[in-house]
């Protein structure tokens, strides 16, 4: 699997065009089906080991952490509210609050610091095991340049499909 994340994201942008094409072919597939080889495959490849080896997911999104997130993890960190809020937190948005930086502030050498209570999207990233995958094709392509398991997911449906772009130049 890519572990250069320079090179995940040329390859994913030179794909781009291609995976839209199979994103339209597995709209075809049973859905049932297409959850469970997506379950299957991000098994296979999610590791621990493989997730420390990367975390590119932590330098790249931004996390919306709720209210209730925050309350815990000023606990966790013996902070305040308000000095969390003025330290962190750049904007509150309809679905959480958004950090100042993209690259998160509490991962120390590819571990996160605050894993116990870590919010739900970092929990649930890269969303490969949610119920009917059909509908969030386009959140798993655009992910494919984020996630090398997300790429590499993508690359063995397409050899389990047995799939060829006949676009293809
Ligand atoms: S980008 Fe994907 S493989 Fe890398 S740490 Fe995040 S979930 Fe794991
Ligand atoms: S809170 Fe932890 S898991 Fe989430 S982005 Fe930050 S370091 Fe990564």
């Amino acid at each position: 699997m890519l572990k250069n994340i320079e090179k995940l994201k040329k390859m994913a942008f030179a794909k781009g065009d291609e995976n839209y094409r199979f994103m339209n072919y597995l709209k075809g597939i049973n859905p049932s089906k297409l959850d469970s080889l997506f379950v299957e495959l991000s098994e296979k490849y999610l590791t621990e080991d493989f997730c420390l080896s990367c975390a590119n997911c932590c330098r790249s999104l931004d996390p919306r952490f709720s209210k209730g997130e925050i309350r815990s993890l000023v606990n966790e960190l013996e902070i305040s509210m308000s000095e969390f809020m003025n330290k962190y937190v750049d904007l509150e948005k309809s679905d959480g609050y958004i950090l100042k930086t993209n690259s998160c502030p509490f991962l120390h050498e590819n571990k996160c610091q605050i894993y116990t209570n870590r919010p739900h999207p970092c929990r649930s990233y890269p969303h490969l095991d949610k119920k009917i995958m059909a509908h969030r094709l386009i959140e798993v392509i655009d992910n494919s340049s984020v996630c090398p398991v997300v790429y590499q997911v993508l690359e063995d449906l397409k050899e389990e499909f047995n799939w060829k772009d006949e676009n293809e130049t």
